[in-house]
């Protein structure tokens, strides 16, 4: 990719993590571009399956498409930031993130947002932001 397409991609997302929203504020966390359908599935590198993640929701999501609602145990696909709305699916609450659907609730156990590390950095990232 080049510097202007990421750049593209950084500001359609806000600078924001476009599962855990994280914002990159912090030059600590290193932010990626990620495959939406992963090339090992023919997903292309175009701006329509690309989406802003920071590393750590990247390295966990890797190619998967799907994974299981904690809830009724049922495989459900993954939120598609470039289908479908953050706020459907998603709310935040001091540094954590919960599912409001199935797919939130798949999407957050997978990507393991709320490891005490992450709920402590977006803590911590969130009161940076607010100030
Ligand atoms: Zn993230």
């Amino acid at each position: 990719l080049t510097g202007a397409v990421r750049q593209r991609i950084r500001d359609r997302a806000g600078g924001r993590c476009e599962y855990c929203s994280i914002s990159d504020i912090d030059d600590a966390i290193s932010f990626q571009t990620d495959h939406i359908m992963a090339r090992q599935h023919g997903g292309a590198a175009v701006a329509a399956n690309l989406a802003y993640s920071c590393s750590a929701c990247n390295s966990k999501k890797g190619p998967n498409l799907s994974s299981v609602d904690p809830k009724s145990r049922n495989v459900v696909r993954l939120f598609d930031p470039r289908r479908q709305k953050w706020s459907d699916h998603f709310r935040a609450s001091n540094g954590h993130v919960f599912g409001r659907t199935a797919i939130g609730r798949a999407t957050v156990s997978l990507l393991a947002m709320n490891d005490p590390v992450n709920v402590m950095v977006r803590s911590t990232l969130d009161l940076l932001n607010d100030g």
